[in-house]
């Protein structure tokens, strides 16, 4: 895939980029070494006033971020400036909070003193997506350098722009030189770079293919390893749900970031007593959305961002309609310029459709009717996904059922599944593994190690492990 900016409201590609060699991803490699030596040895203060210089930068210039994301991959003017904050608040959180979540922590074990430290890694690769193209930077790079670690980002193609600003602002900041390097490369590059004795670690967020590849080259190195994969998130309505706040939440859920977010509610398992009361709000809402150019705020969906991804949406569509699922509005490509694609909602979805189980990266929604809790938990724990889950009732029977029986990372009872710097964020299944945010996203890339300073009179050895 080019390294290329195209406008995916216009098709028209803007800039091309050419991919760093392998003179230049050596030079990265050995000035990250170096600088993880460096950094490591930082105070927590330096860095968390590092991070905070970043959340200013990231304040002050929302407005121009906001729209280097719009054009690179088209998500709503408005979004892209709320995501530009967001990643300032999860900068914030750290440098408010990093020093507290790696305190070393005693355990009494009897002679001498014992604590647990937690110490960086050293170098983590990121390998990330378009979607929220700073957010999903931010969110490990934040954590990530507050533990000491450095950063080597390998984001995806179709945001040059971004990969190169989010290197320049951390830079400004004040993280020293090569505590944090953006390289412009294909997927092709990943595996090597993993398998270099330099690099401790790697994270990906992606595509399930994407993350199986990059786990196995993990794998055979003995590399830590992170991914963050896709979802196919179900949104589940009961009877004694409030109606109009489901509804509304409904097509925010599906509908966020042009309906290309990995814990966006794909799947809509609505309740047989309530589904007419359900269905038809949620259809005459989804296709009343203002479809348009995103740098305009009053535009609610955007143009997928490429022309490929809006092809494999289209045609999941069209073989799950072939199948028998009934299309209740949309379903096809909006013709002229650019990437759009119409607002759909699928309904009476046949086991053997793509959209029974497949997860659909676009504005398309799929509804499912059940007659009782037992089949709603089924139908929700019927893909191979398990990232979040969305349930709404006030029962609390209920409530407690959908929270222990739902095979997912996050389970949001009447809301809608968001990530928050302080909870910890990830999935199960083919959604990945790992945990990125909150205490226990700043512990993925550390050496937990056990410290143990006997007092030489009481020193012993023990034979056992
Ligand atoms: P993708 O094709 O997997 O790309 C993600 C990143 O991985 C890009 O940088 C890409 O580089 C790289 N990549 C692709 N194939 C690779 C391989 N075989 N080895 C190493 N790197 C590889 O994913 P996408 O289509 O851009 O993003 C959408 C997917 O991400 C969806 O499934 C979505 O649900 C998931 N997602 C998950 C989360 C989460 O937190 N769980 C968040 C956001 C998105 P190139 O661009 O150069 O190909």
């Amino acid at each position: 895939m080019a390294i290329a900016t195209i406008n995916p409201a216009t098709g028209e590609t803007l800039e091309e980029f050419a991919p760093h060699g392998a003179d230049r991803i050596e030079e990265c490699l050995g000035r990250a070494q170096r600088a993880a030596v460096y950094h490591r040895g930082t105070s927590f203060r330096e860095r968390a006033e590092w991070l905070t210089r970043a959340a200013d930068i990231l304040e002050r210039e929302r407005q121009e971020l906001g729209r280097m994301m719009t054009l690179e991959m088209g998500k709503p003017i408005a979004a892209a400036v709320s995501e530009a904050e967001k990643c300032a608040a999860a900068c914030r959180y750290y440098a408010a909070n990093g020093e507290r979540l790696l305190a070393d922590e005693h355990v009494e074990t009897g002679d001498g003193k014992s604590w647990i430290a937690f110490h960086p890694l050293g170098v983590v690769l990121a390998v990330m997506p378009w979607n929220f193209p700073f957010w999903q930077v931010f969110r490990f790079a934040a954590p990530a350098l507050m533990a000491g670690n450095v950063g080597i980002l390998k984001h995806a193609s179709n945001v040059p722009r971004c990969a190169l600003a989010i290197e320049d602002i951390l830079r400004r900041a004040g993280f020293a030189e090569g505590v944090f390097q953006t390289l412009l490369i294909g997927a092709k590059e990943v595996e090597g770079i993993i398998a270099d004795r330099r690099v401790a670690a790697v994270t990906l967020t992606g595509s399930e293919g994407a993350g199986r590849s990059v786990a196995a080259t993990a794998g055979k190195n003995l590399k830590k390893s992170v991914v963050e994969l896709g979802g196919s998130d179900p949104f589940i309505v009961m009877p004694s749900a409030d109606m109009e706040s489901a509804v509304k939440t409904a097509v925010t859920a599906r509908m966020i970031n042009n309906g290309q977010s990995c814990i966006a509610a794909k799947r809509f398992i609505v309740h047989t007593e309530v589904y007419d009361a359900f269905l038809k709000p949620f259809v005459e809402r989804v296709s009343a959305l203002r479809v348009g150019d995103p740098m305009q705020s009053a535009t609610e969906l955007g143009p997928l961002a490429t022309a490929a991804i809006r092809d494999e949406l289209a045609e999941q569509v069209e073989r799950s309609v072939a199948a028998g699922a009934q299309l209740l509005t949309g379903g096809k490509r909006i013709e002229g310029t650019g990437n759009y694609y119409e607002p759909t909602v699928l309904a009476d979805i046949p086991g053997n459709a793509p959209a029974y189980d497949q997860e659909l990266f676009g504005p398309v929604a799929s509804v499912f009717r059940v007659t009782n809790i037992e089949e709603a938990i089924s139908v929700a724990n019927g893909t191979v996904f398990g990232l979040g889950a969305s349930a709404w009732t006030t029962v609390e029977s209920e409530q407690e059922r959908f929270v222990r029986e739902i095979e997912a990372g996050l389970v949001f009872i009447n809301g809608m599944v968001a990530s928050d710097p302080r909870l910890p964020f990830g999935g199960v299944k083919s959604s990945g593994y790992g945990r990125e945010l909150g205490e226990f996203g700043i512990r993925e890339f550390v050496n937990i190690k056990t410290v143990r300073v006997m007092s030489p009179s009481s020193s012993k050895s023990s034979e056992t492990e």
